[in-house]
């Protein structure tokens, strides 16, 4: 079992990483170089906030929780529109950096029938946050730390900071670098996306991957697989749940909402079984609708499709 901190802390969860300003292009399918999909109409495009630290933090903040953000936001337009955002949303941005350079944004491509998208996305070099940056004595005010590997010594820093004072620290693993077997040693729970425990091991099988991957954690491993639902490592048991059956119109940002609800129940006290399946289902909320930020679902909804 995880303990989860005292509720005393002045925050339940500060979320260290990524935002993002996605300008999100509908398509009735996916484009192609040559041939009739070289040219298509978009059937619907908007701008919507997202970033995984963003989104994972809406979700938590959309449950009840208290959350605080860490991370750099630029000075232009979208800098505006994300803290605009994460404010209205009630997320503390006391301690988030404004650099003077563009925010990071991504264009998002998402093929109608299925939901299922591509993310172009670019962030300035100038907006990567130090690990002497860090405000250290804030990590120690929360309950959970979530981290994602975008700026990976800080990260690290961050996660090695406070784990051994009774934090939980979860994380979002989405690529391979030199760094990330240091990042997932560092956390309490590495939440990897489908594809990174299949790159750092060789194995394709999700639950072979995450046994081998015991050879750098020995807690609680878990992994995304898209519309196949999630699965986890709990010591020696294997834990699978499939995913709930949606009609998905837009899959941007579920992996973020199943973190932030993964976040939430961790701090109800349940059992990874339990978690997993919650996650399952307000991630599968998020994919009926569009946007990252703007499909985070409510403890009720998420409860609902469990029910
Ligand atoms: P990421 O966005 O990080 O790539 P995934 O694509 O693995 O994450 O999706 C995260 C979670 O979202 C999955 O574990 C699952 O619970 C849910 N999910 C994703 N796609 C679907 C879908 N088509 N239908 C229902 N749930 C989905």
């Amino acid at each position: 079992m995880i303990s989860t901190g005292k509720a005393a802390n002045t925050w339940d969860v500060i979320g260290l990483g990524a935002n993002s300003v996605d300008y999100v292009y509908m398509l009735p399918a996916y484009p192609q170089a040559s041939g009739p999909r070289a040219k298509m109409r978009v059937s619907a495009h908007f701008l919507s906030c997202g970033g995984q630290i963003a989104t994972a933090l809406a979700t938590c903040s959309q449950m009840g929780l208290r959350a605080k953000y860490l991370g750099t936001t630029g000075t232009d337009d979208n800098g505006r529109r994300i803290r605009e955002e994460l404010g209205r949303r009630k997320i503390d941005l006391t301690d988030a950096i404004i650099r003077d350079v563009p925010n990071q944004f991504a264009v998002i491509l998402v093929e109608e029938k299925s939901g299922e998208r591509i993310v172009l996305w670019d962030r300035d070099e100038r907006l990567q946050l130090r690990a002497r940056e860090l405000p250290a004595e804030v990590f120690l005010s929360t309950r959970v730390l979530h981290v994602d590997d975008v700026d990976q010594d800080a990260a690290i820093r961050a996660a090695r900071l406070v784990r051994d004072r009774g934090v939980l620290v979860t994380s979002d693993i989405d690529r391979v670098t030199d760094l990330t077997e240091e990042l997932v040693a560092s956390v309490t729970v590495p939440i990897f996306a489908e594809h990174v425990p299949v790159a750092m091991t060789g194995e394709h099988d999700p639950e072979r991957a995450l046994r081998k991957l015991r050879r750098v954690h020995d807690g609680l491993l878990c992994v995304t697989l898209g519309a196949n639902g999630a699965m986890a490592l709990d010591g020696d048991r294997p834990i699978y749940l499939p995913a709930f059956k949606v009609d998905a119109v837009d899959t941007t940002g579920a992996g973020d909402v199943f973190r932030g609800a993964f976040i939430y129940a961790l701090l109800e006290g349940h059992p990874p079984a339990e978690v997993l399946r919650f996650a399952n289902a307000a991630a599968a909320v998020s994919c009926t609708r569009v946007g990252a930020i703007d499909g985070v679902p409510s403890l009720d909804e998420a409860r609902r499709l469990m029910a």
